[in-house]
């Protein structure tokens, strides 16, 4: 919990591939009084995810229900499918004083950014955009075609992430999570702004 003024809320977007779910699970079990912000999506449901703990699975008629009414906080549509914040569910736990973390793409950290500017919005990304692209070979859940997609977006996403505050460099697990705790108790870490050497070095070679 935090102080009295209400919980604090994180956004954490990262390109796919960068190994988020790991990061994202690892910090809410070690911080009891951070909760996830389970997304609302109208992608299916993949081997081994639970419904309402990995995502809310939902039709599309359905989404485009909620965005009619007002229900996300946020929403985008990202790789052909839609996906949002629970607005309701996410304003009550601040309320109640728990810090929120929500897992969300650029374009949907930018929406946040607008109506909680008080937020800490936290870019993630592996070492470099060779290990990158290993780690979406590595994982055999995608073809040729969608890794090279993906590796596109990760660079339009690396492009706006300067509207972020802080840049997580996802090298060695245990780092990265003392890191993001850093971040999460002291805003303390790698300032967006300072990251312009991180980014040749990322890129050298490509
Ligand atoms: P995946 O389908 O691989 O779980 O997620 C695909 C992308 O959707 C990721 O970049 C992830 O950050 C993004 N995403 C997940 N939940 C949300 C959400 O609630 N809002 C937005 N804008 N993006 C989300």
């Amino acid at each position: 919990m935090s102080d009295n003024q209400g919980g604090r809320f994180f956004v954490l977007s990262a390109p796919s591939g960068s190994g988020k779910s790991t990061v994202k699970n690892l910090i809410v079990e070690r911080r009891p009084e951070l909760v996830y912000s389970v997304s609302f999506t109208t992608r299916a449901l993949r081997l081994g995810e639970v419904d309402g703990r990995d995502y809310n699975f939902i039709s599309v008629a359905c989404f485009k229900e909620m965005i009619k009414i007002g229900d996300f906080l946020e929403w985008a549509e990202v790789f052909g499918n839609f996906y949002g914040t629970g607005k309701l569910w996410v304003e009550t736990h601040l309320r109640a004083g728990c810090d929120v973390i929500a897992d969300i793409d650029v374009a949907g950290g930018i929406s946040v950014r607008k109506i909680m500017p008080e937020a800490v919005f936290i870019f993630m990304v592996p070492p470099t955009i060779k290990e990158l692209h290993q780690r979406l070979k590595g994982r055999r859940t995608e073809s040729n075609e969608e890794i090279a997609y993906r590796l596109k977006m990760a660079k339009i996403e690396i492009s706006r992430s300067h509207t972020y505050d802080f840049l997580l460099v996802n090298d060695k697990l245990e780092r990265t999570i003392c890191d993001l705790e850093d971040i999460i108790e002291n805003r303390r870490g790698l300032a967006i702004a300072e990251t312009k050497s991180f980014w040749d070095t990322f890129f050298a070679g490509s």
